[in-house]
């Protein structure tokens, strides 16, 4: 179900944050995404490696937030700490390969 919007979408959504990721001035989404950038400096620079990211919805379904680009550190993160929260893992986690 919820899977089923990810795929094509996700693909697309991501080269056009490339593009801009590319063009400098990117800001890491770690924070809106519910969990904290451990990045020295939120700025994503162009050719470092990012991940698409996309908000916890378990945290507040209210107020999710569009995906958007992390620093791939801060991505790699939120998985654990989701863990921490003792919530089920998510099958999206592929987003970062
Ligand atoms: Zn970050």
């Amino acid at each position: 179900m919820a899977d089923a919007k990810y795929g094509h979408d996700h693909q697309k959504l991501r080269a056009e944050w490339k593009r801009k990721v590319d063009a400098g001035g990117v800001h890491c989404a770690a924070e809106l995404h519910g969990h904290p950038c451990v990045m020295p400096e939120t700025i994503i620079h162009p050719g470092s490696k990012w991940a698409l990211g996309h908000y916890d919805e378990h945290i507040d379904p209210e107020q999710v937030m569009p995906p958007a680009p992390e620093h791939f550190r801060c991505n790699a993160k939120a998985p654990s700490l989701w863990k921490q929260r003792a919530l089920a893992p998510k099958e999206d986690y592929q987003w970062f390969t």
